[in-house]
């Protein structure tokens, strides 16, 4: 009698339902206007995206997390 191996579980995916984009523009940091929006989802660094504020002008980047 042969002992039988337990079947490895499979890893469960996380999520599954693709990247979603925030649903809540980031503030302007320089104005604070919540009147931005998302020019890049990728800046300079993955955790940043690229955002311009419509109130004053400027290009921020913003963290997504
Ligand atoms: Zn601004």
């Amino acid at each position: 009698m042969r002992e039988q191996k337990n079947a490895p579980a499979l890893p469960s995916p996380a999520g599954g339902g693709g990247e979603m984009p925030p649903s809540e523009n980031p503030g302007c940091p320089f104005c604070r206007s919540k009147d931005t929006e998302v020019i890049s989802l990728f800046g300079s660094q993955v955790m940043t995206m690229q955002c311009k504020c419509r109130a004053c002008g400027n290009f921020f980047e913003a963290s997504k997390y």
